[in-house]
């Protein structure tokens, strides 16, 4: 999403040349890896309720598919702009790589708001999304999923309308569908549980005892509310979490003093993980400004809302108590943020490892859909936990052996994975 002065397409761009310039990329690859090989942009005509019609602008942008078809979500959003989904696809290619998932890279949106939208214009939408692109994605060539402001629903209209256009059954041209209607067992808890099956391993390897440890978290949506679900389950405490207010356009940040509950929190919680602040306060909990989150004397941080969220301007705030931050977000902590984080010691474990999870399910929920066959959510959670794990070791001993960041060695086995498929396929 746009926010002012913040450009992530060049963030994703400088983090790329930072670990190709380590690497010894030739010119070639660097080239070829630095912007997205397809764009497609489009107008999608929608007939309103009020009888109107009003175009909406879509993407689709793909940034590398030497290791498989690319996979991505679409993102609802009235900020949304070409260069984030750039971005998102870019870090959809390292993040399918680093989780060794043979995949590649894209990301589609949509600039819309469906707060402003009824189901209906949310279907067109979809459906006209998909009419726009049918010839450009697939089950072998691009595989959507949701992301921001969309879910299943939205995913089987998109599935529903590519099957109309293809005369047939094709449920592995998306992911993220409903259970039942070729969706996957755990997909909703992927990511959340995803990030702290990481979480659980860097604690271990920091001999940190999870069970003992404060947490506060960014955001209250499907990645935020899982993670605190697996996290509250091995012991920790979540003592804040921030969303965004529709109603004052901006942001909170709702404590309680030992830990917030979960349960009661997501019974007074809309559908885009905005908890309602009147009933909040009636439940004991301090509603505090948008930044709050972030100024808790916890000892792990977890951004789970949007991208640009810890910046030069507020990385200070962090309490010197803090150890770890797990990115459950895309994006969330600058560059100049994440030196000081590394220089004060703080471990960050980088968004497209700690996040790999939903994509790694998604990867599951394709190989159950294009076979037909599906897997107990024991079975789910259970392969997720030990790719999550293994990823998670794979970046963890670089980083040891070449005392780099966590960052840094994820991205470093993710270039070269993806620069070695360009280069094995005689692309460079
Ligand atoms: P969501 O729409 O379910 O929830 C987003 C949450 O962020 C909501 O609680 C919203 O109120 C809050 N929020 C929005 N703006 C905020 C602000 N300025 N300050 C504080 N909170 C704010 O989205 P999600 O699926 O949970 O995704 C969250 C992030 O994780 C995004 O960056 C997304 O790209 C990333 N991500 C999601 C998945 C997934 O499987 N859902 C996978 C990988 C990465």
């Amino acid at each position: 999403m746009a926010q002012k002065g913040f450009n992530a397409y060049k963030m994703a761009q400088e983090q790329f040349d930072k670990v190709a310039k380590e690497l010894e990329l030739d010119n070639g690859t660097w080239e070829l890896l630095r912007t997205p090989i397809r764009e497609y942009h489009f107008n999608i005509p929608v007939k309103m309720d009020d009888g109107t019609t009003k175009v909406f602008k879509g993407f689709r942008i793909q940034h590398n598919d030497a290791r498989g078809p690319c996979k991505g979500g679409i993102r609802f959003h009235p900020q949304e702009t070409a260069d984030t989904v750039r971005a998102l696809s870019m870090w959809m290619t390292w993040k399918c790589s680093v989780a060794n998932i043979p995949l590649g890279g894209g990301k589609g949106g949509v600039i819309c708001d469906p707060h402003n939208l009824s189901l209906r214009e949310q279907e067109s939408i979809c459906r006209g999304w998909v009419r726009q692109i049918s010839k450009n994605v697939g089950p072998t060539e691009d595989v959507p999923a949701p992301d921001v402001m969309t879910n299943s629903q939205h995913m089987l209209w998109m599935l529903d309308e590519y099957e109309m256009l293809n005369g047939g059954r094709y449920p592995g041209f998306i992911t993220g569908k409903p259970v039942g209607m070729g969706g996957s067992l755990g997909r909703t808890e992927a990511t959340g549980y995803g990030l702290i099956f990481a979480l659980r391993e860097a604690c271990k390897e920091a001999e940190i005892d999870i069970g003992r440890t404060t947490a506060s978290v960014q955001g209250f949506g499907n990645v935020a509310q899982y993670a605190i679900e697996l996290y509250s389950q091995y012991g920790g405490s979540v003592v804040c979490v921030s969303c965004w207010d529709q109603e004052d356009s901006t942001a909170y940040s709702f404590s309680k003093k030992d830990s917030i509950n979960l349960k009661e929190l997501r019974g007074i919680t809309d559908r885009f993980g905005s908890i309602d602040k009147k009933r909040a306060k009636e439940l004991g909990y301090e509603v505090l400004p948008d930044d709050a989150w972030m100024k808790q004397e916890v000892d792990i941080l977890i951004p789970a809302a949007l991208e640009n969220s810890i910046t030069a301007e507020n990385v200070s705030n962090i309490s010197s108590k803090v150890k770890m931050t797990v990115e459950g977000a895309n994006g969330p902590t600058t560059p100049e943020a994440d030196k000081e984080l590394y220089e004060r010691g703080i471990t960050v474990i980088p968004d497209f490892l700690a996040n790999a999870g939903g994509v790694i399910c998604s990867y599951f929920e394709q190989v159950q859909s294009n076979s037909n066959y599906f897997w107990t959510k024991d079975e789910v959670l259970g392969k997720l936990d030990d790719k999550m794990t293994e990823a998670y070791y794979a970046v963890m001993e670089l980083s040891k052996r070449k005392k780099i960041s966590l960052r840094d060695a994820a991205y470093m086995i993710a270039i070269s994975r993806v620069a070695e498929a360009c280069r094995l396929r005689g692309w460079v």
